[in-house]
């Protein structure tokens, strides 16, 4: 299971998941995160939670109120992590 170089845990994951979403990750790192996506359908899954809700939020508000919807994203965000 921990064979692979640099294998990145789900744990990791979930931490920079955001980043990924803003794209505010690293080159390397998100190399890092496609590969672990590639192997953990578990992490897919959250990825694809945390997007639908997004594109959820941001039909709700609409393109005019961003700076709210992002905080609303970051709140959703954390509440997935509490319910896994
Ligand atoms: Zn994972």
């Amino acid at each position: 299971m921990s064979t692979a170089i640099d294998e990145m845990t789900c744990r990791e994951f979930v931490e920079l998941v955001t980043d990924l979403i803003e794209g505010e990750l690293a080159e390397a790192k998100r190399v890092e995160v496609e590969a672990h996506l590639g192997e953990c359908d578990g992490c897919a899954t959250y990825l694809e939670q945390i997007q639908q809700t997004i594109a959820g939020l941001r039909r709700l508000a609409d393109a005019d109120d961003l700076p709210r919807t992002r905080e609303q994203a970051l709140a959703a965000f954390r509440e997935l992590k509490r319910t896994n």
